[in-house]
């Protein structure tokens, strides 16, 4: 049952809110905190990875429950891969977690890393308003049923919080669109998380850096870390 509110915020009524309500809360240290579980049968190794590439490019920290209740993520093995957008442990058919499918053929790194940038509150980058600026979409060459991974988001929907448009994003399809070759990570996917969440001055007097090391807009930088959380600070 959504409020008032949170329907306005959903159809998009109150510009520059939106996304708000679909970041994960902050834990008891003050940064995002994101609960999971594994269900049965999940490559819990191949999550596991992409969890630990998101934590090493990111202020977010993730935390394995058992058999919680209350809002997180659920990696199971469902058909496909897929999540949804954000944080929705607001939602009633969410408050007690929300799924992200790791299905066959769904384990790669860039795959994984790809699922998890959903959960944490990311579009597709071909969806970005601007879009049409940067790729032409040819949709009389998209499969039957797939079209809708090329709607365009609204302005009120989206914010980029400074981050220009990404042709090498992990959250990018690329021209084989069904062919996935995501490696990981963009430099501008961690920033643009960062800003999002707002976590990264914390992170980086946490790690002793006083310049984010992300903070310019290149297009390369996969290799480029700041500091594992609560790990001595090493930089590639
Ligand atoms: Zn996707």
């Amino acid at each position: 049952m959504l409020t008032p509110r949170q329907k306005a915020i959903l159809q998009g009524q109150v510009r520059g809110q939106a996304s708000l309500i679909y970041r994960w809360p902050e834990g008891n240290d003050g940064y995002p905190l994101v609960p999971y579980q594994f269900i049965d049968g999940v490559d819990e190794a191949s999550v596991t990875a992409g969890i630990q590439h998101w934590e090493s490019k990111t202020c977010i920290k993730f935390e394995q429950r058992q058999g919680t209740t209350g809002p997180h993520i659920k990696f199971e093995v469902l058909s496909g891969c897929w999540s949804h957008i954000g944080y929705l442990g607001w939602d009633a058919d969410h408050v007690n977690g929300q799924t992200v499918s790791i299905g066959s053929g769904c384990s790669s790194l860039g795959v994984v890393a790809h699922e998890i940038g959903h959960a944490i509150g990311l579009f597709h980058m071909q969806s970005s308003p601007t879009r049409d600026d940067f790729v032409l979409v040819l949709y009389d060459n998209i499969l039957d049923g797939k079209s809708s991974n090329f709607d365009k988001k609204t302005v009120q929907q989206t914010n980029y919080h400074g981050v220009p448009y990404d042709y090498t994003s992990n959250m990018h399809y690329s021209s084989f669109c069904l062919l996935r070759k995501w490696i990981g990570l963009s430099h501008r996917d961690a920033l643009l998380v960062n800003r999002m969440y707002s976590c990264i001055q914390k992170w980086l007097s946490n790690c002793s850096l006083t310049v984010d090391p992300y903070r310019t807009m290149a297009t390369s930088g996969h290799r480029v870390r700041v500091c594992v959380h609560g790990v001595h600070l090493h930089s590639l």
